[in-house]
């Protein structure tokens, strides 16, 4: 286990495709296990597997029940995750993104996903999510295709910058729904 540096906006391996894997190995499972412990680190709710550096098809998505406490929700490990089903019904929200420090912004994304993938084992996988969890699928499936939430703004201006670690205390409009970092 091992915690990685995450690479921030700039550098090109986050506007290049990841490459899907034809089987899940044991190397892959030990680095998805240290996707997971970086997630955790930073505090994250989602993780694609470029932001270590690596041009590989897998995502990590846990929504933490106690927000104090990483580890404490439902972990998605998926390899060769693909979104195969959206809702026509979207809504913003708010977003920020470990590669992209000091930053959140609105995007509007559809409410409900299908994401279909592997997990760690190889077997084939199917999720139906909504709300803040169909978002993150949606934002780390991005990330696989070389593309950041900065590129999907409602509009050029609904961006803001917060301070490092104080993203709670944010002065963002009070309309706008919770912030999602990943
Ligand atoms: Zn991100």
């Amino acid at each position: 286990m091992g915690v990685w540096e995450v690479i921030k906006v700039g550098d090109p391996r986050l506007r290049q495709r990841s490459r899907s894997l034809p089987r899940v190995t044991s190397e892959i499972r030990q680095f998805v296990d240290d996707m997971v412990e970086t997630m955790y680190v930073n505090n994250g709710i989602g993780l694609a597997a470029v932001q270590l550096g690596e041009l590989l098809n897998i995502i990590v998505v846990e929504l933490p029940e106690d927000e104090e406490i990483p580890g404490s929700g439902k972990l998605y490990s998926i390899i060769n995750p693909e979104i195969v089903k959206v809702s026509h019904e979207t809504e913003m929200g708010v977003e920020g993104c470990l590669s992209v420090p000091g930053f959140i912004g609105e995007v509007e994304r559809p409410v409900m996903v299908v994401v279909r993938g592997l997990d760690t084992r190889g077997k084939p996988i199917r999720i139906r999510a909504r709300g803040l969890l169909a978002r993150v699928f949606q934002h780390e499936i991005d990330h696989c295709n070389g593309v950041l939430y900065i590129d999907k703004l409602t509009a050029p201006d609904r961006i803001w910058t917060v301070k490092e670690g104080e993203e709670e205390q944010a002065e963002v409009e009070q309309a706008l729904p919770a912030k999602t970092v990943a």
